[in-house]
């Protein structure tokens, strides 16, 4: 025992004292049940929906009981980040609404009483915890080159030890203090490696929120926890924190059930109390060839949660949509409580889901929709104004400038409407969705050129501006009927040679030469946002060419 103390302290002359770091992480003080979570990204680069899945479900976690969410970011694999990333991450989680009540701001600036919040910041006390497990005989140095690059190792296992399948045991497990000695003397690198208690026999169990009570074999590699450069991998760095920072709930992805017990072992040997687990399922998706498979960052591009803000996805739609991923409850609530916002719907751990969701853009569509619909005109077009100004500087130029135009088209039978359109998910299609309002249209697909050029002539030339959609019908009958059209269906279904066509198809022949399209909101409308000067210039265009 001495020896690990002495090798210990030839190690590490100089740490932090643990007993002073656990006095800096106080209990925290809570109310009965409150849950503490947090996220814990490893800033690499775009925010995957399956992290934010995972956030988002912490946060809930926290908030549903009155607990703290807070973010810790992961990026001791310096290699891998991206200094963007942590921007990224924000920036997603500030437009989303799940801001953390504990974070590091960009700038450095500490939020929270538990932090750093930032793996980089807090080396010294893993190096800490790394000392007393050594000087306690539970870890060791290993001098084997490039520890963390494991084929050096794997080689000197097979040359310099028996092969034993069921232990994982490093070459340098039982120096001594003078071999330890004379390698730093050396000037070797030394990684630490945990000296695992077990010999491949053992088995663990464990309890996880979600998938309830597991087993699996006991870990029994020594595996690593810090690497040459004093930096810790995942497993020690979240151990010490989650620990410290006093999460009460780890919600993390199922890919880390196969490494719980190397967890549950070094809980054990920095003699934590074991921590809460709750490995979230992750997401799918059925791929063009019907294959279902993990949504992907680099095949999918609505893996990225910036593509729903670069195509003006209203936030609560993904919020609403991944709800229904978490609990399939959530879409009766909506329907029994059509206005009541998301944050009201309360769920606990034993609703989230068991079976791996599938992700489906349709599916996410429709919410979007119907959410869009509700949305009154003049806050939709200050939306996509608002959208506009950061993805389409030139759109937003157009926008300001027709203003009473385009928050006409965005009223269109929506804020008086018992029934409103529920044609628009997201805000980067209303422009061509709302084409017609740019640019006068120039490709007229009609059957019978003549018909459409001779009716839309004498229509031009009867047209009234109108002041209300009865008037413009009214008028519209009228300049049908007189140039050739039935007024009466009936009449139409069973002499349909007499006529040219139903007062649909005038309609119709209109609809073209304004919009070039067939069909869409109530042409009324569409006239009263081009307004009369447009509107006769179209009909013109048309009646002259
Ligand atoms: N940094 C890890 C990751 O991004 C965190 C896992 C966890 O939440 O514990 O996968």
């Amino acid at each position: 025992m001495e020896e690990y103390k002495q090798i210990a302290e030839l190690l590490f002359p100089k740490t932090l004292d643990v007993e002073k770091i656990k006095q800096s992480y106080p209990k925290r003080k809570l109310l009965d049940g409150s849950q503490v979570t947090r996220y814990a990204p490893s800033p690499t680069g775009m925010m995957h929906i399956g992290n934010f899945f995972q956030a988002f479900i912490s946060y809930n976690i926290a908030k549903n009981t009155n607990g703290v969410f807070y973010v810790r970011f992961e990026d001791t694999d310096s290699k891998r980040e991206i200094k963007e990333a942590k921007e990224v991450i924000y920036q997603i989680l500030k437009e989303f609404g799940i801001w953390p009540d504990e974070y590091q701001s960009l700038e450095g600036q500490d939020f929270g009483k538990y932090g750093p919040y930032i793996q980089s910041q807090r080396v010294e006390i893993y190096k800490a915890f790394a000392k007393k497990l050594v000087a306690e005989g539970k870890a060791f140095p290993c001098f084997c080159k490039k520890t963390e690059g494991k084929e050096d190792v794997e080689k000197l296992r097979e040359t310099k030890f028996e092969q034993d399948d069921e232990k994982e045991y490093d070459p340098c497990r039982n120096l001594s203090y003078e071999e330890v000695k004379k390698h730093l003397d050396n000037g070797d690198s030394f990684a630490i490696r945990l000296k695992t208690k077990n010999d491949g026999s053992q088995r663990v169990k464990f309890y996880d929120l979600i998938k309830g009570e597991l087993e699996a074999k006991a870990n029994s590699k020594d595996f690593i926890l810090l690497k040459s450069d004093g930096v810790p991998p995942y497993a020690f760095a979240h151990a010490i924190d989650d620990t410290l920072m006093g999460t009460t709930i780890v919600v993390r992805g199922e890919e880390y059930i196969s490494s719980t017990p190397m967890h549950i072992e070094l809980f054990q040997a920095l003699g934590f109390e074991p921590i809460c687990y709750c490995h979230n399922p992750l997401i799918w998706k059925i791929d063009e060839n019907g294959n279902k498979r993990k949504i992907s960052k680099r095949k999918d591009l609505e893996a990225d949660m910036r593509f729903y803000l670069q195509y003006g996805y209203p936030k609560e739609s993904i919020l609403e949509y991944l709800l229904n991923l978490i609990n399939s409850g959530f879409e009766i609530w909506r329907k029994e409580n059509p206005d009541t916002h998301w944050s009201e719907y309360k769920f606990g751990i034993k609703d989230i889901t068991t079976v791996a969701p599938v992700f489906d853009i349709i599916k996410l569509n429709d919410i979007a929709k119907n959410i869009i619909s509700k949305i009154n005109g003049e806050k939709l077009y200050e939306d996509w104004l608002q959208w506009a100004k950061v993805y389409d500087k030139e759109l937003a130029e157009i926008l300001e400038t027709g203003k009473e135009k385009f928050v006409k088209l965005c009223k269109m039978e929506r804020d008086e409407s018992p029934k409103p359109r529920k044609d628009i998910y997201n805000l980067s299609m209303m422009k061509d969705y709302f084409g017609y309002a740019f640019a006068k249209p120039n490709n007229f697909e009609v059957e019978d050129e003549k018909l459409f050029k001779d009716f839309i002539k004498a229509y031009e030339k009867n047209f009234v501006m109108p002041n209300s959609n009865q008037e413009w019908f009214d008028k519209t009958k009228e300049i049908a009927g007189t140039n050739g059209f039935a007024l009466d269906n009936k009449d139409f279904k069973l002499n349909p040679q007499n006529y040219k066509g139903n007062i649909a198809k005038a309609c119709e022949l209109v609809r073209i030469a304004l919009t070039g399209q067939k069909s869409g909101p109530s042409l009324y409308y569409i006239i009263d946002a081009l307004g009369e000067e447009e509107t006769r210039a179209r009909l013109k265009f048309i009646a002259e060419s």
